[in-house]
């Protein structure tokens, strides 16, 4: 059976943990970048959509306008009929006419207010959204930034970290390193798993006797409900080797 100390895969899982944390942070920084990206595009979206929208309000209201313009006009002119009108039926007629054609520009002057209204609303709309959008914007570059200069203090974190890995893995016993990639190729960290009290800091499956004497002895024991290869805490080596 291999002997090999708590001491060495205590390193080797902190490590481990250490590199999948480098891999984890450098992972994150272009997805935050991306999403940022997302946030600019999304508000830009906003913008164009209120301002199409402000468009085809305003062309409505213009061409309310013009209708109401050529009503009044077409008004001035039932208005000098009912002047040289001859006759009572005549002038009755023209009377409704007039008060219809008042009705009805009453209506379409309300509407073009109302319009205004609306525009005045839009506008607002507008300069509040393209306030969002220039902040996105600002945020995006200060992530972009912040993210592309992190990416090379991380690189060479995880190529130290890393090297020193490859360091403790070639002094591991022959017989235990494919073994060892194996498991940690699937787990990661958790490969290696501290004795908590006495269970298996992976699953929490209480030990058997044999098996923490086993540990105290620095032999190589793998869990035999989850399979991690397990380790004591360093407190408990030394008052372990204390005993010796
Ligand atoms: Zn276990």
């Amino acid at each position: 059976m291999s002997t090999i100390t708590s001491d060495k895969l205590r390193r080797l899982r902190r490590i481990i943990q250490q590199i999948a944390d480098l891999n984890d942070r450098m992972s994150r920084g272009p997805r935050q970048v991306a999403a940022g990206k997302n946030a600019v595009a999304k508000t830009e979206e906003q913008v164009a959509s209120l301002k199409n929208a402000w468009k085809t309000m305003r062309m409505q209201s213009d061409d309310q306008q013009v209708q109401l313009k050529q009503r009044e006009a077409k008004l001035v002119e039932l208005e000098r009929k009912l002047n040289e009108c001859k006759t009572n039926t005549e002038f009755k007629l023209l009377k409704d006419q007039i008060a219809a054609e008042r009705q009805a520009n009453a209506v379409l002057e309300d509407e073009i207010l109302d319009k205004m209204e609306r525009l005045d609303q839009l506008t607002l709309d507008i300069q509040q959204t393209e306030q969002l959008r220039d902040r996105a914007r600002r945020e995006y570059e200060k992530t972009a930034q912040r993210v592309e200069q992190q990416s090379d203090g991380l690189q060479s974190e995880r190529d130290r970290v890393t090297e020193e890995l490859h360091a403790v893995e070639r002094g591991l016993p022959s017989d235990f390193r494919r073994e060892y990639q194996r498991l940690v190729r699937s787990h990661g960290p958790d490969a290696l798993a501290q004795v908590e009290g006495e269970t298996c800091g992976t699953c929490h499956t209480t030990l058997s006797s044999q098996t923490m004497n086993e540990l105290y002895l620095s032999r190589l024991v793998y869990c035999k409900s989850c399979g991690c290869v397990l380790f004591l805490a360093e407190d408990r080596v030394r008052s372990s080797s204390a005993t010796e």
